[in-house]
């Protein structure tokens, strides 16, 4: 074997190190982001719970007006089956519902009578 092919050999295992170690570096960034995502979706998941019983225990609701709400909303929002599709809601014109106006994407409220939308942060996003 000749000296340069041995340089060669020894540049690509360093290459190969490399790519090895990029691919380790990227799997542990996946590793967090799941984790954190998973943490979220819990604790999410733990508030619903804590609200339902409260609501359950202190009003008369009962889990089919719970699944009415839910696709009222799922509606509104052009969700269908928990499936966000955007593209739905992004060919809709949004009308204002106070006096019928179209409404700017870059306004949260009505350029013509000032109705204000009603999209607002998750009611989560305190609870953290
Ligand atoms: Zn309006």
């Amino acid at each position: 074997m000749a000296l340069g092919d041995l340089g060669q050999n020894s540049r690509k295992r360093g290459l190969e190190g490399e790519i090895i170690a990029s691919r380790k570096d990227t799997q542990l960034v996946l590793e967090k982001i799941t984790h954190s995502l998973d943490e979220r979706v819990n604790r999410l998941a733990l508030i619903c719970e804590a609200m339902w019983q409260l609501i359950k225990e202190q009003t008369e609701l009962n889990e089919d007006d719970l699944k009415k709400r839910i696709t009222k909303i799922e509606l509104q929002e052009g969700r269908l089956e928990g499936k966000i599709n955007r593209t739905v809601s992004r060919e809709l014109p949004q009308i204002c519902p106070e006096c019928g106006a179209r409404l700017s994407r870059k306004y949260n409220h009505c350029q013509f009578c000032g109705y204000k939308s009603q999209k607002k942060l998750s009611p989560f996003q305190s609870l953290k």
